[in-house]
């Protein structure tokens, strides 16, 4: 398929400026953006990766994780490749740094229409756009999130946040939650080991929750990178304060992989970054990748409202979003209309 891209400028010489992400690549002709997946094709650019996709499951949307939205419900995730970023613990290297080696004509093209019709054969009620970045298939997205939510399903977004302002506004029209990856708090950490910025990863966050889809925020605590005291604490701080204290914040440990020598993420370390966001008011704060069972209380009677353990759902006693012992209503999306 030649699909072409959204979400860029023309210039001379037949070059374009790519405007989806926040890199905003100057592409020349025969070339391709920093995410190997958009191409500059005699003056047009194009997305390569539309409908190719190199992922299909059917997974908990705890697994997202997404543990205050729709909670026990199934997710139908899909991914093309690619990434606009380059980080050294990538835990999905393999399919999203394929941009560069991949043959797209060799993927199946999966249509859409098709993509629904598998999440609704399925019995799932999200389609969930994650494993590599969405926001580098995004005409694709956004061409499945628009059939499903006519189909009655709610539309995911798990990413790195390192879109533009202007892409971010067109997605938050489809698009019901969103998990975002905040990697680092440090912008020469974040430099230094995505390749990219940290700001335009706040300012989706900012403008996620502006928009009123719901977030969650997810950090892989990648020992010696970004596990340091103030780095957690300057990142616990703007979720608490910039997005709210009733954003949850997911902190998934770290296994080695791709290009990165650290080791495993140690419970000590999981145990200082649950510390220091309780500190800064954060009232949702789950271990993730840790086999634990994890629960949520109700914030006024402090009873146990939903527990999980290793992305099962085990109990759920919410009653449409709400405890049902004191009656007080949980942060989240509970109800699916
Ligand atoms: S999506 Fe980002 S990385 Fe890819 S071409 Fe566009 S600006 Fe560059």
């Amino acid at each position: 398929m030649d699909q072409e891209a959204s979400f860029y400028q023309f210039l001379e010489d037949q070059k374009v400026q790519c405007e989806l992400c926040a890199h905003r690549c100057l592409i020349r002709p025969g070339r391709r953006g920093i995410c190997h997946v958009r191409e500059n094709q005699a003056g047009r650019l194009v997305s390569l990766n539309y409908g190719r996709l190199i992922a299909e499951h059917v997974d908990p949307i705890e697994k997202k994780p997404l543990y205050h939205f729709l909670p026990g419900s199934k997710a139908f995730s899909i991914a093309a490749p690619g990434c606009n970023l380059r980080c050294e613990w990538c835990q999905n290297w393999q399919i999203s740094q394929a941009g560069a080696e991949v043959r797209f004509d060799r993927l199946p093209y999966v249509a859409p229409q098709a993509v629904v019709e598998d999440a609704l054969r399925t019995g799932c009620r999200s389609i969930a756009y994650t494993y590599t970045e969405p926001t580098v298939f995004y005409e694709y997205t956004r061409d499945v999130a628009r059939l499903a939510k006519s189909a009655g399903l709610k539309n995911i977004y798990v990413t790195n946040g390192y879109m533009t302002a202007e892409a971010l506004i067109e997605i938050t029209e489809w698009f019901d939650a969103a998990n975002v990856d905040i990697k680092a708090f440090s912008p020469d950490v974040y430099r230094k080991m995505t390749g990219a910025d940290l700001g335009p990863v706040l300012e989706s966050c900012r403008a996620l929750k502006k928009q009123g889809v719901w977030l969650e925020v997810t950090t892989l605590l990648v020992t010696g990178i970004n596990d340091d005291r103030p780095q957690l604490e300057a990142l616990a701080d703007f979720i608490s304060t910039e997005l709210g204290t009733e954003t949850p914040w997911h902190l998934s440990r770290y296994f080695p992989q791709y290009k990165s020598k650290a080791p495993m993420t140690s419970s000590r370390s999981l145990a200082m970054a649950e510390e220091i966001g309780r500190k800064k008011g954060l009232k949702f704060i789950y271990p993730g990748n840790v086999h634990a069972s994890v629960e949520t209380r109700c914030l006024s009677c402090d009873r146990v409202v939903l527990v999980r353990d290793d992305y099962e759902l085990l109990e759920n006693k919410l009653v449409e979003g709400c405890c049902p012992y004191c009656d007080s209503k949980i942060a989240g999306v509970f109800t699916g209309d």
